[in-house]
Parts: structure tokens; C-alpha cells; sequence
């Protein structure tokens, strides 16, 4: 499905790639032409903005791997992230959000969102039975993110879903970390998911996108609010995605591998407290993640003994192949210090330094040797 999805070579004078198509004003040959481009679902569009066939590729492309009915491109994972809390909240509304959700999601909330009259609530990850105390007759929708943000724990999904079907709340999820490819959001309930396409579907670091499934259910509120706010994305970087979205079932399959060994060697190094990983046994989201997800990311987090700035600088230093910065899913290994992550009623214990690690597709041995080989510098300089 990822090879084929959003292709149509016959279009395109057979060219493999469905090519980068330019465009804001789209011609019509006639006035009976020019009305019917103006219909509703209408496949051809009246306008650049509501995208040309390269827009519509990517959407179909990530609608079927989804498993939802039909997608939307964002400029950015956070504007579609935005964009689905938008386009269903109205002011008096009560929304759920997971306390392990994306830094930037909560502050969109937090800041934007009851600046309009809507009362943002968190939920712990691990509230799963616990969260029907928390849903009220007016609460809007749930936005789940699985694994969390940072902390990775696993959510039940389906049983989220199900309690909030009993007031009537959509389920919008992110589903950045396993991809379409790795979780199925909407056999577990959920009526919107949320792709950062900056991540894995782009794959190289090199663009930013999102992308925004609904069921039929959530479509048309999806589509109506995004077209109000003039949410559009350029060809250039949506034909990146497209072009990442052939590859990314052979790069997801070596990120996690990569990922599960990086994270099991590291365990044993003296110097880790602990691996915050689904895919390992003893993780508390293990038995979850096996039941409901397919695979697992390159992403995970590590968290050090405690050691001070000092250590934690020679331990930066002394990394070879991992990049510092911000962002992942790109081919190249990346490493970052994240603080203590910002919650509201789900702190977790933190004694050391937590570390945030993105696998890529290098030699694992090379990964494995030049992250030990720094955790040993670090130790050295602590005694
Ligand atoms: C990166 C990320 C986003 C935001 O994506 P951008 O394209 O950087 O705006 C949203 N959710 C998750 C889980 C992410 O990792």
C-alpha cells in the first residue's frame, strides 16, 4: 500500500512519481465547467488552496494507510495538531487532553484554547480506567497521544475510545510516533489522527508537514474549519513526503531495530538508571504496546543516574554520530537532554538527567560503541 497509494502514472504521462504540480489560479474551459468546479467534494478543486494533484496524492496516500476516510496537509505537524482542536471545540467546551502530550500541543491549549472559552483538562497516561470520572456531558473530544511525549507511556486507546463515546466526545489522537505503518488508529476508536510528516513520512530532515485523517464521522468539521483558516502547504515539500512514503516501511522496520538494541545496551551501562522504551519486556506499556501496535519507532529516552552539567557536557562532547537538535525521523541518529518534562498531574521520578534518543539507520554496532564509549567518558568525570 505504500508503494502504490496516491500514484497514478496514467495521469502524468506515466511517469512513475505524480510530479510537483504549481498552481493558484486553475482555468476552467467553460462557465458550465467553472460551476461544477465549485461543488462540494468536487475532485477537481477551484482554487491552488485547497491544493493541486500533488496535495491530493499525499492525502489519499496517508487516508489509506490510516485507514481513515480522508486527509488534510498542514504546514506543519503542530498546525494540524492545532487545527483538529479548533475545528471541533466551541467556547463552554470541556476538552481532555493526555498530560504526556506534545510540549507545543499543551501550550496551543493551554494558551490559545481557553483563551476562547474552552476548559483544558489533563488526564495522567495512565488514567485509562480512571478517565470516566474525568468526562463531563459537555466534554468535546479527547486528545490522546501513545506513546506520550518524552515519557512514552502507553495509552488503551480502544478503552479511551469507548468512554468517551458515552458523552459523545470525539477521540483525536497523534499518531507521529508509530506512523500509520505501526498503528491503526481507526480500529481503535479514534476519529481524527494527526501525522507530523516532518518526521518519518519526509524522513530526511530536510521539510515540514502534517497531516490530518477523520473518519466520516469528524470529516466534515475537519475539512470545513481548515478551509476557513486558509490552511494550505506547498507542492515542493509535499512531494518530499510522497517520496519518502515509499521507502518508509524498510526505514521504519531498521529504526526499530536499531532502537530496540541501542536502548537494551545502554541499559547496561552503569550509568543508566533506566530505558523508557514499549518495546522492552519489563517496560510498564509493554504488554499494551504489543497488544495494539505492529512495531515500534527509533525513539525513546534514557534517564541517567544523577550527575551534574559538568558530566552531562563531556557526555554531549564526546558523541560522534548523534546529532543535538530538536526534531527526529530523519535517516541520522540524534541525542537531547530534555529537562523535566512539563506535567500537570503525572509527574514522573525523575533522578537523573533524561535523554531523549533518536535511532537512525547507521551500523548499530557504530551506534552502540560511540554512545558507550561517551556514557564511560561522562562516569570517568563524575568520580
Ligand atoms: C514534531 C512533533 C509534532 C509537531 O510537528 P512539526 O512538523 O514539527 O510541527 C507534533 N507531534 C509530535 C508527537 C511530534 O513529535
Amino acid at each position: 500500500m505504500a508503494i502504490q497509494a496516491g500514484r497514478n502514472p496514467q495521469a502524468f504521462d506515466g511517469l512513475v512519481n505524480t510530479p510537483v504540480c504549481r498552481g493558484s489560479t486553475i482555468l476552467a474551459s467553460s462557465l458550465e465547467e467553472w460551476e461544477a468546479r465549485k461543488l462540494p467534494n468536487n475532485p477537481y478543486a477551484s482554487y491552488g488552496r485547497f491544493g493541486t494533484a500533488t496535495t491530493r496524492a499525499l492525502e489519499s496516500s496517508v487516508a489509506r494507510l490510516e485507514g481513515g476516510h480522508a486527509s488534510l496537509v498542514f504546514p506543519s505537524g503542530l498546525a494540524a495538531c492545532a487545527h483538529a482542536l479548533l475545528a471541533v471545540v466551541r467556547s463552554g467546551d470541556h476538552v481532555l487532553i493526555t498530560d504526556s502530550v506534545y510540549g507545543p500541543t499543551r501550550h496551543f491549549a493551554t494558551h490559545v484554547l481557553s483563551r476562547l472559552g474552552v476548559e483544558v483538562e489533563f488526564y495522567g497516561p495512565h488514567e485509562t480506567t480512571g478517565l470516566r470520572s474525568r468526562l463531563r456531558r459537555n466534554t468535546r473530544l479527547v486528545f490522546v497521544e501513545s506513546p506520550g511525549s518524552l515519557t512514552f507511556e502507553i495509552q488503551d486507546i480502544g478503552a479511551i475510545a469507548e468512554q468517551a463515546r458515552t458523552v459523545g466526545a470525539l477521540v483525536i489522537m497523534d499518531n507521529t510516533w508509530a506512523t500509520p505503518l505501526f498503528f491503526k488508529p481507526f480500529e481503535h476508536g479514534v476519529d481524527i489522527s494527526i501525522q507530523s510528516a516532518t518526521k518519518y513520512l519526509i524522513g530526511h530532515s530536510d521539510a515540514l508537514l502534517g497531516v490530518a485523517t477523520a473518519n466520516a464521522r469528524a470529516w466534515d468539521r475537519l475539512r470545513e474549519g481548515a478551509h476557513d483558516l486558509g490552511q494550505t502547504a506547498g507542492p515542493d515539500d509535499i512531494f518530499l513526503a510522497l517520496r519518502g512514503i515509499r521507502s518508509l516501511g524498510v526505514r521504519l522496520r531498521q529504526h526499530e531495530s536499531n532502537g530496540i538494541a541501542l536502548a537494551q545496551a545502554l541499559r547496561a551501562h552503569p550509568l543508566v538508571r533506566r530505558v523508557l522504551h514499549p518495546a522492552l519486556p519489563d517496560d510498564p506499556g509493554h504488554r499494551l504496546w504489543r497488544r495494539d501496535f505492529l512495531g515500534a519507532s527509533g525513539l525513546f529516552a534514557i534517564e541517567l543516574q544523577p550527575v551534574g552539567q559538568a558530566q552531562l557536557s563531556t557526555l554531549f562532547s564526546r558523541l560522534q554520530l548523534f546529532g543535538i537538535g530538536l526534531s527526529w525521523g530523519g535517516y541520522e541518529s540524534l541525542a537531547l537532554p530534555v529537562g523535566t518534562p512539563t506535567r500537570s498531574v503525572s509527574q514522573p521520578a525523575l533522578e537523573g538527567p533524561l535523554i531523549r534518543i533518536h535511532a537512525g539507520l547507521e551500523n548499530i554496532q557504530d551506534l552502540i560503541d560511540d554512545f558507550s564509549q561517551a556514557l564511560s567518558a561522562a562516569r570517568l568525570a563524575l568520580s
